[in-house]
């Protein structure tokens, strides 16, 4: 399995090198070159799998043989065995027609995890044979942060600063960031929002002089590692459903941001899972409901909701997606990405807006009816639904047809995201793990929203040519 840009040009390189790269070295995104196709009777023998049997077969598709079967199975088993419940995903029937698949067992509640312990011991492991110094840079909505520190910590040789919007997160993702205390870990707080953040990110490691000398590796979901770890649990949910009920396909309705959950069920569709309708639910900060609706993609003005972590304008993974709509064509995404450089939007003709709207329904949920939703399946089905959940669960009410069945993939615990659930007056139990960080020391650095600064500080964390 080669790795391609969507830009086309870099060379073709194996996994390993484009886990090493995260971001393509022309400004694009890694794609594999070819997706790989399960037959339907690798379908049904796979469908009894264990969670973690079931990410070795998919993930295997993709690392092709770059990491030796049993490492790879091993570093499967760890990154699993940190999980809460011992399905890793375990899905939840709400109502007749709706399941939800519950991300959030890991260490840090959301979602990110599920990723994130994969590619944290993927780069201990890749440190380890390569002999390279890994240093992590990341920008977070909240809990990519968490996510990330939680999946390096205490791993030998390896570094991460985390970029987060200073105020802009909950309390809960706050604390699980930056109550780490490993001189390892350097947080630091942007005067800025998440955009802000993810566009610095983007500038820093398209330096390439500065990328390779402090060895910068990335952890945003424009790492395709992330992505690839995030389509397993679509496959793992269809099965469950499918091992209840007859179904030709199944829905999914996904909390969306920056594009990457969304994506992985696009691949996993796109690999021959029978997925019905993927629905991105979007909050208040809704490009990509207006692009799947009018064809028109243009960010709007940003605006802080109940559902931080998909508080994000510029979509990272949407050129991923772009480069399938293109047919795979890398200078017709380039030309399209660089008119967006300079004019702010991007247009599709109509034949293509058709070709998105059979890829993707869309809903864009406003806080009043994300809080509205919280309290009806409390009071109706007695399930706590964290507001970001709650937007996929809105969403999958406006675009699920009668005879649909569809799973709402719960991308958080609502434990992170009490301040939301106390305007429902909603009194909820925090898990021990959450309960203790709000007694512990707190460390940060609040810094400008300036590439310079934070170059300054990146030199004084990161260790240089080794
Ligand atoms: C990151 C995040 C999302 C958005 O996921 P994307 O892959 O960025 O689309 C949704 N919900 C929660 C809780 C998250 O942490």
């Amino acid at each position: 399995m080669k790795y391609i840009s969507t830009r086309g040009n870099v060379n073709e390189i194996g996994f390993i090198d484009a886990v090493l790269m995260g971001l393509a070295t022309d400004g694009g995104l890694l794609v594999p070159e070819k997706i790989p196709q399960i037959p339907n009777e690798k379908m049904k023998t796979i469908s009894k799998l264990s969670y973690q049997e079931l990410a070795y077969e998919i993930i295997s598709h993709y690392v092709d043989g770059e990491i030796p079967e049993k490492d790879l199975k091993e570093l499967i088993e760890k990154s699993y065995g940190t999980f809460r419940d011992p399905e890793v995903t375990p899905l939840q029937k709400i109502k007749d027609d709706m399941y939800v698949l519950e991300l959030f067992h890991g260490p840090t509640f959301a979602f990110k995890d599920v990723a994130l312990q994969f590619l944290g011991n993927l780069y201990s492991y890749i440190a380890k044979k390569r002999e390279v110094s890994i240093n992590i840079l990341g920008a977070t909505s909240g809990d990519t942060g968490a996510s990330a520190i939680e999946g390096v910590r205490g791993k030998e040789g390896i570094r991460i600063c985390i970029l987060h919007p200073h105020g802009k997160v909950s309390k809960v993702q706050e604390l699980q960031m930056t109550t780490v205390h490993d001189e390892s870990v350097l947080n630091l707080a942007i005067k800025g929002t998440f955009d802000d953040g993810q566009k610095i990110i983007k500038e820093i490691f398209a330096d390439l002089e500065f990328k390779n000398n402090y060895h910068l590796r990335a952890i945003n979901s424009i790492n395709f590692a992330r992505i690839l770890a995030q389509t397993v649990y679509y496959f793992y949910a269809y099965f469950q459903v499918a091992k209840e009920r007859d179904i030709e396909s199944l829905n999914f309705s996904v909390p969306t941001g920056n594009f990457g959950d969304i994506f992985a069920g696009f691949l996993a569709k796109k690999m021959g899972l029978p997925v019905g309708k993927l629905i991105v639910a979007t909050n208040e900060n809704n490009i990509l409901e207006r692009f799947i609706k009018d064809g028109v993609y243009e960010p709007g003005e940003f605006r802080s909701t109940y559902s931080p972590s998909m508080d994000i304008q510029v979509a990272s993974n949407f050129e991923r997606y772009l480069y399938y709509l293109l047919a795979e064509n890398p200078n017709a995404v380039t030309a399209v990405m660089e008119n967006f450089k300079a004019k702010g939007k991007i247009v599709v003709d109509e034949e293509q807006l058709r070709q998105v709207q059979a890829d993707f329904a869309a809903y864009g949920v406003e806080g009043k009816e994300c809080l509205q939703t919280i309290s009806k399946y409390y009071t109706e089905t007695n399930y706590l639904l964290d507001p970001h959940t709650s937007c996929g669960v809105a969403a999958y009410e406006a675009c699920n047809e009668a005879s649909e069945v569809c799973v709402t993939l719960a991308t958080a615990h609502p434990a992170k995201f009490n301040e939301s659930i106390e305007l429902c007056d909603i009194e909820q139990t925090f898990p021990g793990e959450i309960r203790q960080l709000f007694d512990q020391p707190q460390y940060l650095e609040v810094v400008e929203a300036d590439n310079d600064e934070i170059i300054q500080k990146l030199k004084g964390h990161f260790q240089d040519e080794k």
